[in-house]
């Protein structure tokens, strides 16, 4: 009876697998239409500068509000778009959206800001990425200089040359550039130096313990004294409490972001703190329209 136990098992992988292609392939439509239906929005996550204790940008992050599969958040769906391209098309409106809502912020006053936009390794490789880039700045009149593009450590080293290529092309248009997640991937951080970047963004992995680990408190230290040998700037992402707000801010951390200070959230929300100093928190929750 092992036997037909085995094809018992048999059939209920293969349902289960048959299930998980129907879900994605219905996740994939859904995507598709989701650009077309205005089902996605964006939420702006606040960056602040320790030695002024100003918010001096905000990171620009994907939000999804499916009619399908209600709100869905990037680690549910932004792999699969870079697997079936829709990525480049929902890049691209990311791009646009954050670059008309910078322009905006400098119309009221506030031309220093920066948004911070996540671009994938799919847009990068595109062959049209700076033009397209290009095209939308010249259409948003958004200053180059109040955007940042954050790629992740795995896509710079991917094909070095090249993106070294496109990344210099990047900052010749004057856009700021930052290697999101520093720390989780392989580069060494001397390699850094061959990279145009002007920001590193220290992984919110290093940053969860550094009140309490000293081994993790020493990968800051040493990530922070590379970073300034090189002049480049360094934040820290995923700051929960005021200990580790603390630690970064004695390690000579020069920006944070994280929910101890301020929830991703809508545009308009984060309006009335652009440019101030922080204080206490802002929004106890991510608000969802
Ligand atoms: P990321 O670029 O590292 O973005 C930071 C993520 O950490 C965000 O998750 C944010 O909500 C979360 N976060 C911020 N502060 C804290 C904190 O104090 N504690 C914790 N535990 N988490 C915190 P989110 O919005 O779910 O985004 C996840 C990832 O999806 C992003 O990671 C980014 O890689 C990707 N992503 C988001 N928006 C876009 C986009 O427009 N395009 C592309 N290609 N990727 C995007
Ligand atoms: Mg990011
Ligand atoms: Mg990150
Ligand atoms: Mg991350």
């Amino acid at each position: 009876h092992a036997k037909s136990e085995g094809r018992g098992r048999f059939r209920f992988f293969s349902e289960e697998m048959n299930h998980k292609i129907l879900h994605r392939v219905a996740l994939e439509n859904a995507l598709r239409q989701g650009l077309e239906r205005g089902e996605f929005f964006l939420h702006y996550q606040p960056q602040w500068d320790l030695r002024t204790n100003r918010m001096v940008g905000a990171e620009v992050l994907l939000r999804w509000q499916s009619a399908d599969f209600g709100l869905m958040l990037p680690s549910e769906f932004i792999s699969l778009t870079e697997d079936s391209g829709l990525i480049l098309g929902i890049g691209e409106w990311v791009l646009r959206s954050a670059c008309q809502q910078a322009r905006l912020w400098a119309r009221q006053g506030h031309p220093e800001f920066r948004v911070a936009v996540n671009v994938s390794s799919k847009q990068l490789k595109q062959q049209d990425f700076v033009a397209m880039l290009n095209q939308v700045i010249l259409e948003t009149g958004v200053d180059p200089k109040s955007l940042e593009l954050e790629f992740t450590e795995s896509v710079i080293m991917e094909n070095a040359e090249r993106t070294i290529e496109t990344l210099e092309a990047l900052k010749d248009m004057g856009v700021q550039l930052s290697i999101d997640d520093f720390g989780t991937g392989y580069s060494s951080l001397n390699y850094l130096k061959h990279f145009p970047v002007d920001r590193i963004k220290i992984d919110r992995s290093f940053v969860a313990d550094v009140s309490r680990s000293t081994d993790d408190a020493a990968i800051v230290e040493a990530i922070i004294t590379m970073a300034q040998s090189l002049s480049l700037k360094v934040l820290a992402e995923g700051v929960e409490n005021s200990d580790q707000l603390h630690h970064l801010s004695q390690l000579g951390c020069d920006e944070v972001q994280g929910f101890y200070l301020a929830m991703p959230m809508p545009a308009d929300a984060l309006e009335g703190s652009l440019g101030r100093e922080h204080g206490r928190r802002v929004g106890k929750h991510e608000v969802t329209e």
